[in-house]
């Protein structure tokens, strides 16, 4: 019973989901594939965190790698994480790592929840479908707001995701090397963590799951910013512009 529920019991640890701000602040490190993504965490002996990264086809590996307190006291984050403010998300795993079994279903769930839209599949099939779907909301939405926009007025905007690359919705070009804080935000005083397009003075807040930004570090907080789509979301910015009093 209790393998259908979080946290996933295995070989004695207990596993938690990633929250869903890590993968926004991680990379895909490495080239080729077979290629695994991060899912579930555990605390490990010492300072150690373990990660279950998973292939799509649902089969797990196990991860050490060196954890650290996170400073906003939401318990254990990877230390690159922490410091850096980056960590492996997904990797293409040496191959003398074997597989130490399937997802649990739970884990299953949350795969699909972080990495189905991040995922490409070779065959573009995928993409096609999800396109396909998304076509009457945020595709469209878009690109209907990006023919009546002024080139000089910076706007705050939702990524495009190509596969796993975030990109620019209005002119498609590839922005993940963007990615730091200090992104101006045009109603606020406040500058956001996120991705920016050189070529069209957009912004592209990262988001988190509220006022104390949890996931983040302690130097960031939640401020709520309206983006040009009318949606009013939560992104990271540093402690000082909001309050005024670091937590
Ligand atoms: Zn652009």
């Amino acid at each position: 019973m209790s393998s259908d529920e979080w946290p996933v019991a295995i070989d004695g640890d207990e596993y938690h989901p990633i929250p869903e701000s890590w993968i926004e602040y991680g990379s895909d490190q490495d080239r080729g594939s077979p290629r695994i993504y991060a899912v579930s965490v555990a605390s490990g002996p010492r300072n150690m965190i373990l990660i279950r990264y998973a292939s799509p086809d649902g089969r797990a590996v196990k991860v050490s790698m060196n954890g650290a307190e996170n400073p906003s006291g939401d318990g254990i984050v990877p230390a690159s994480l922490a410091k850096y403010e980056n960590w492996p998300r997904s990797m293409v795993p040496n191959r003398d790592i074997e597989p130490t079994g399937l997802l649990r279903k739970p884990e299953g769930e949350h795969f699909r929840e972080l990495w189905e839209d991040r995922i490409q599949e070779p065959d573009g099939a995928e993409r096609d479908q999800r396109v396909a779907t998304d076509g009457g909301t945020e595709r469209g939405g878009t690109e209907q707001v990006a023919l009546s926009r002024n080139p000089d007025e910076r706007q705050v905007a939702r990524l495009d995701r190509d596969g796993r690359k975030p990109m620019c919705p209005d002119c498609g070009s590839y922005v993940g090397h963007t990615k730091s804080g200090g992104k101006p935000l045009p109603e606020a005083d406040a500058e956001a963590f996120g991705w920016s397009c050189p070529n069209c003075k957009l912004t592209f807040p990262s988001h988190c799951h509220g006022p104390s930004a949890p996931g983040f570090n302690s130097s960031m907080a939640g401020l709520k910013v309206e983006f040009r789509d009318g949606e009013t979301r939560w992104v990271p910015v540093p402690t000082r512009y909001v309050g005024g009093e670091s937590a």
